[in-house]
């Protein structure tokens, strides 16, 4: 393969979109942009709404009737503010959450299905809501110059305690997680965390197929409770062996790197910028929704205005937070080279994804709205890497042809070689 020709390379794994496929992911993304705003401004909206009500006011007078009793004020009033702000937002979240999925194809769940899983998590988010607020007035109770840089600490902590709760209490509510089955494609894909220090028994299957058709996988889990997990969807769009181990290098690169302390270092560092931020604008915001009798941003009556000022300094503040995991994402990717040599693989993979990230973006969309670089640009990086190792890549590709052949065997013999290798994960280790 004298003469590898890395863009020539990139322009023909994009290729394997037809151009109506490209068309739809150009529509499906930008309708996503679309939706960021307009989720910022219901937020907006729903503020006023509960503001004008003044029925956090009239609790708070409830509550205070004989003395002040803001540590319990600045715990009831989020509650019951987040508890009516899921009811008011409902439509819009139907709307963003299900219908827009559902319009270009992205899930096969009924809307029945979507809102009992969409209840749980708001009812997990109104608690989480009015406990994090609670921390957060404490903070402007017992620290009015430095509450903001106080805040940032309490965000990452919370995102540390979500990352490390999440495989073991969120995820199993709404999906089930299967140990990777034994097999060549496992045998595959643990030798490389093995070569990795990744702990290769923490790799699962889940039927991500039932709430959406997306081709994914995703590493959570933080302080032993990380593990890797494909979307049942990678097998039903052909994912094969050079995929899944191009995207479980990715995986393993967000967890050797740390990226989770990283992201949650980095959240915390920008939350408290936005919070200061919030601090600076709450004033014009109580002025311009008129709110009357809200004693300042530490008192708890306010809660709608501190809602809205945050969903507009948050909004700004997106191309900062998507910047920040675009970074580790490609970090992810160089690391998946180094680990899979699988450039090829890796790029079939991410082709697949691009029917929800249209692969094209101009620079300024990526910058403003992508969470991860566009696929275009993670193909390229791979095939530059494939350009300075086209011996190894080869090598690999051909490794991987001869366990395709095994694989292939191993589905028409349906039970295969059963005899687990040593650390085969059991169900009692499953989170
Ligand atoms: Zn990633």
């Amino acid at each position: 393969m004298a003469g590898f020709d890395p863009a020539a390379a990139t322009a023909a794994h994009l290729s394997a979109m037809s151009p109506q496929a490209m068309a739809k992911a150009v529509d499906y993304t930008h309708q996503q942009h679309w939706l960021l705003l307009g989720g910022a401004l219901v937020s907006i909206l729903v503020a006023w709404i509960i503001l004008k009500t003044g029925l956090l006011r009239r609790i708070q007078a409830g509550m205070e009737r004989n003395k002040p009793r803001p540590v319990s004020t600045s715990f009831v009033l989020p509650l019951v503010y987040a508890a009516i702000s899921a009811v008011l937002g409902l439509p819009w979240a139907i709307y963003s959450g299900w219908w827009v999925e559902k319009k270009f194809g992205l899930t096969t769940q009924p809307l029945a299905g979507w809102l009992s899983e969409h209840l749980i998590k708001a009812v997990i988010g109104t608690v989480v809501t009015a406990l994090f607020f609670w921390a957060v007035y404490a903070l402007l109770r017992r620290a009015r110059r430095t509450w903001w840089l106080w805040g940032g600490v309490v965000v990452a902590l919370f995102v540390g305690v979500f990352f490390t709760l999440a495989p073991l209490y969120l995820e199993p509510i709404f999906n089930k997680y299967t140990p990777a089955p034994p097999g060549p494609m496992r045998d595959a894909v643990v030798t490389m965390a093995k070569a990795n220090h990744v702990p290769s028994d923490k790799i699962y299957i889940y039927n991500g197929s039932k709430q959406s058709t997306r081709y994914t996988a995703n590493v959570s889990g933080m302080f032993g409770s990380a593990r890797v997990a494909m979307s049942d969807t990678m097998t039903a769009k052909g994912a094969d062996v050079a995929e899944v181990r191009g995207v479980l290098g990715h995986e393993m690169g967000h967890y050797v790197h740390q990226h989770g302390l990283i992201l949650m270092g980095g959240f915390g560092v920008l939350a408290a910028v936005l919070f200061w931020l919030t601090g600076v604008l709450f004033p014009v915001f109580a002025r311009l929704m008129g709110a009357k009798g809200v004693a300042g941003i530490a008192d708890p009556s306010g809660f709608p205005v501190l809602m809205a000022t945050l969903a507009v300094v948050q909004l700004i503040a997106t191309p900062a937070a998507n910047t920040l995991t675009r970074f580790t994402e490609a970090d992810a990717d160089a690391f998946s080279m180094e680990a899979s040599h699988e450039p090829d693989g890796l790029s079939k993979a991410l082709v697949k994804t691009a029917e929800y990230r249209a692969p094209n973006p101009t620079a300024l969309e990526e910058v403003l709205f992508y969470d991860h670089p566009s696929v275009s640009h993670r193909v390229r990086a791979a095939m530059d890497w494939k350009a300075k190792h086209l011996e190894l890549a080869e090598k690999t590709a051909a490794e991987d042809a001869a366990l395709e052949a095994k694989v292939k065997a191993q589905g028409a013999l349906e039970s295969g070689p059963a005899a687990a290798p040593a650390g085969t994960p059991t169900a009692a280790k499953k989170p």
